[in-house]
């Protein structure tokens, strides 16, 4: 295999941890090991440190620290919004839509099977969903209406200002999975009508498992784990003091970064964009335009399977990922893919390129430079994923020879 560097072109599945985010958290790992809770000395400095990190993330969502709650995950933050929404007003009707991630998704159909009602709101081609849709959907006993506000797949946005706007108005709690959104987009909460939004530090340069969950103040509230008196009450279980330190400074990062990942992220995004759309023939951006995140591209690409195409890349250190997957031996389209009506093949063919600040113009060039003859290779040999695995299992090096430059469209 060529040894080169590695080309991460996969920010929504997670990012690179921040070197100064890091560098935060080791002296929670090492010298101040105290609980939180502990009375002496090692314990009052660590939960000053949990307290500190409690303000710089409300600082970046524009709320009071005491609206934020730390939580393992995005998945544990919109578990626990849903649930207790539910608890708290004793309904038992909820609002998705049909692009949740599955960490809400499945939650629902769970949900579903224990008795609950629920709504899951399709989405037009382009993957937007209107205000008016959920105002239909509304009924007396909806407990909560919990819709993404960046979608992980194509980055489409939902207008979720509005539709907390209209939920407030109709009495209804509103919980949006941000976990895509922030740092990507500017939240200022203070000024919104949102009762839940859920975020996760290992989409914006914190380590994986740490997460956080705004509780609009003086909501009624239910945790979902119950223990010890940690977060007021609201979270059983010793704090992840460490990685909640390492949040909090990348909430710090995230606000003075927001300004770079909305202009020369998205100018690195529309570039690759335009350039793969302009190159390669029978391409398409999936979702809307303009309505998406900066750093998002879903892309299509015709008679190629999108793993076989990850798998090649993979060979060249170029990371991006598929939303289809492979779940009983067929390959199944991502089901965000299928909720806006794309095509079986389209979808199977899709691709999704996430960029982030740690990207450079040399990057997409050299990416650019290597993705039409990938893509006319596989075209041309199809070779299927599944035969890409067993060769490279094989000991076979698919790299050699490296793709031919193609300079016309191919
Ligand atoms: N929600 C969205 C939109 C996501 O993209 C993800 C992760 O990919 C999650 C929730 C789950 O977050 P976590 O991995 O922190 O549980």
């Amino acid at each position: 295999m060529p040894n080169r560097k590695t080309i991460y072109f996969d920010n929504n599945a997670t990012t690179r941890t921040s070197p100064s985010v890091f560098e935060s958290m080791v002296p929670y790992l090492t010298q101040y090991y105290g609980n939180p809770s502990s009375a002496y000395q090692i314990g009052r400095q660590v939960n000053t440190a949990v307290e500190e990190a409690r303000v710089r993330v409300a600082d970046l969502l524009g709320c009071e620290p005491k609206e934020i709650i730390f939580t393992s995950c995005g998945t544990e933050s919109d578990n626990t919004a849903i649930l207790s929404a539910l608890h708290t007003t004793g309904n038992r009707h909820v609002i998705i839509s049909a692009v949740e991630h599955s960490a809400v998704k499945n939650q629902a159909e769970h949900l579903e099977r224990l008795g609950y009602g629920v709504t899951v709101l399709p989405v037009a081609p382009d993957g937007t969903l209107s205000v008016k849709q959920v105002e239909e959907a509304l009924r007396p006993d909806t407990a909560v209406v919990s819709l993404m506000w960046a979608n992980n797949e194509t980055g489409v946005l939902f207008p979720v200002e509005e539709i907390a706007e209209l939920c407030r108005a109709r009495g209804v709690l509103f919980h949006t999975d941000a976990v895509q959104a922030v740092g990507k987009i500017p939240i200022r909460l203070g000024s919104l009508k949102i009762d839940f939004l859920s975020l996760s530090g290992h989409k914006l340069h914190a380590p994986k498992g740490v997460g956080a969950l705004y509780v609009r103040r003086r909501s009624k509230f239910v945790p979902m784990l119950i223990g010890g008196h940690q977060e007021k009450g609201k979270r059983g279980g010793t704090e992840n003091v460490a990685s909640i330190v390492g949040l909090g400074r990348a909430a710090v990062e995230a606000a003075e970064n927001l300004e770079d990942e909305t202009t020369r992220v998205r100018s690195l995004r529309d570039k690759f964009e335009t350039r793969v759309l302009d190159v390669i023939t029978g391409t398409q951006v999936n979702g809307h335009r303009e309505l998406r995140l900066p750093n998002t591209s879903n892309i299509s690409f015709q008679g190629v399977e999108a793993e076989a195409l990850l798998i090649m890349l993979d060979q060249y250190g170029i990371c991006a990922s598929a939303g289809s997957a492979c779940t009983t031996g067929s390959l199944e389209p991502s089901h965000v893919l299928r909720a806006m009506a794309v095509p079986k093949e389209t979808a199977l063919g899709a691709l999704r390129f996430s960029f982030s600040i740690y990207n450079t113009e040399d990057e997409v060039d050299q990416v650019l430079a290597l993705l039409p003859g990938i893509v006319n290779h596989l075209r041309t040999e199809t070779p299927s994923a599944a035969s890409l695995k067993a060769r490279l299992d094989a000991g076979e090096n698919l790299a050699v020879g490296a793709m031919p430059p193609v300079s016309t469209r191919i």
